[in-house]
């Protein structure tokens, strides 16, 4: 299958922060062309980025580069959000596992290997607290331009402007970032979209920060800079961090849709979980969206600890109110990293340690769940989640 519709953008990132210390002679193998191997690899140092569904499929993967590999000594290295939440997932498979932020850690890892120095098994990251000095990501490492996800039938490619989120929703696995928001300046960030513009020919970006619109003053100011730019762009929001002012802004610099975490209908769940949310609130900020002119598509979860027939019905009677303009109904995958992965015992949920059914809506055709609440069993969640889809989705296929 082919899967490109965006680009990793975190190994772009190593590539350039590593190209900026002077080490040039770096090759990705980009798996998403859903293209073979290889006949054969010849790396020092082969690194690997990994989410919790993707991981099996990882571990294949590895034994396969290291049989075609022709460098003597190589180091197999591990990043990425699943071995962040849970490192010795990986500790069988590679020499080096990084939890956390990489381009530091991997720094570190190739002037080592240089010098012959020992090496740590897990190497747990301090967080980068000055973004603007690392290189914007090495899109010419790829072909950018092959992948595929368009905003208004414009060709669009993605970027990130802070990193890190400081809420705490207890299903949020955010291992690979951390807590502590880090911004870029709005400066930095306005060199890149020129670079997106000037450079590879884009005139719509997809932000993919956890929040665009933590710090609303911020967002303003960008939003005064990417008028006159004549690009569109989407990018996500939590309902508490908006008003119709900043809304305003962003529809008149170019957005034309912000994607919202709004997870559940029911305010019993939204407590179990942590997301410190009101559903009013929601309501409220999807109506305020839609009265400036910006489409919302909403992020519904279904199977959260807690989950009954009346949760479920309150989601549904949420939907209704809300007449989102898109949506996207997930199966809750506890992620290793977030609070009830970690806390199983604190909530009302069950579930096994099946990566491969660990998809957030599952393969698609073959949706499956390893969760289960004390009044709902997999297959429920799995019908209710297929009912609410089929009932509110509008952009099917
Ligand atoms: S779900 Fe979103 S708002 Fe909540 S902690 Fe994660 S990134 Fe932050």
């Amino acid at each position: 299958m082919n899967e490109k519709v965006y680009p990793s953008l975190g190994l772009l990132y190593l590539s350039a922060f590593l190209k900026k210390h002077g080490y040039e002679d770096i090759s990705l193998i980009d798996m998403n062309d859903g293209k073979p191997l290889p006949s054969f690899v010849d790396a020092d140092i082969v690194g690997f980025y990994s989410t919790t569904p993707q991981f099996p499929t990882v571990l294949k993967i590895v034994k396969e580069i290291k049989n075609i590999n022709r460098a003597k000594d190589s180091l197999y290295i591990i990043g990425g959000p699943h071995v962040s939440g849970k490192p010795e997932d990986a500790e069988d498979n590679f020499d080096i596992v990084v939890a956390g932020e990489g381009e530091m850690a991997l720094l570190d890892i190739v002037r080592k290997k240089e010098k012959n120095e020992k090496q740590e098994r897990v190497v747990r990251c301090a967080y980068m607290s000055d973004l603007d000095s690392i290189p914007f990501p090495d899109r010419d490492l790829i072909d950018i331009r092959s992948y595929k996800y368009r905003l208004n039938g414009h060709l669009t490619t993605t970027m990130v402007t802070s990193r890190g989120c400081p809420f705490g929703c207890k299903f949020c696995a955010n291992n690979a970032w951390g807590k502590t928001l880090r911004m870029r300046s709005l400066q930095n960030v306005f060199g890149e979209v020129k670079l997106l513009k000037d450079k590879y020919g884009y005139d719509s970006i997809m932000f993919f920060d956890d929040t665009m619109t933590v710090d609303k003053k911020r967002m303003n100011g960008l939003c005064e800079l990417l008028k006159g730019l004549g690009i569109i762009y989407r990018c996500f929001i939590r309902s508490d961090t908006v008003n119709e002012n900043v809304l305003t802004n962003m529809r008149d610099s170019g957005c034309v849709e912000v994607g919202v975490g709004l997870e559940s209908g029911s305010q019993r769940i939204l407590d179990i979980v942590g997301k410190e949310e009101k559903v009013g609130t929601n309501l409220s900020a999807i109506k305020a969206c839609h009265k400036v002119g910006l489409r919302v598509k909403g992020f519904i979860v279904i199977g959260l600890p807690g989950e009954d027939k009346e949760s479920v019905r309150e989601t549904i009677d949420f939907l209704e109110k809300a007449d989102l303009d898109d949506i996207d109904i997930t199966l809750y995958k506890p992620y290793p990293g977030s609070v009830i992965y970690k806390e199983k015992e604190k909530f009302d949920i069950n579930f096994t340690d099946d990566y491969e059914k660990a998809w957030y809506k599952g393969r698609p055709e073959s949706y499956s769940t390893n969760v289960s609440t004390k009044s709902l069993t997999s297959d429920d969640i799995l019908v209710l989640r297929n009912q609410i889809e089929n009932r509110f989705k509008k952009n099917r296929g």
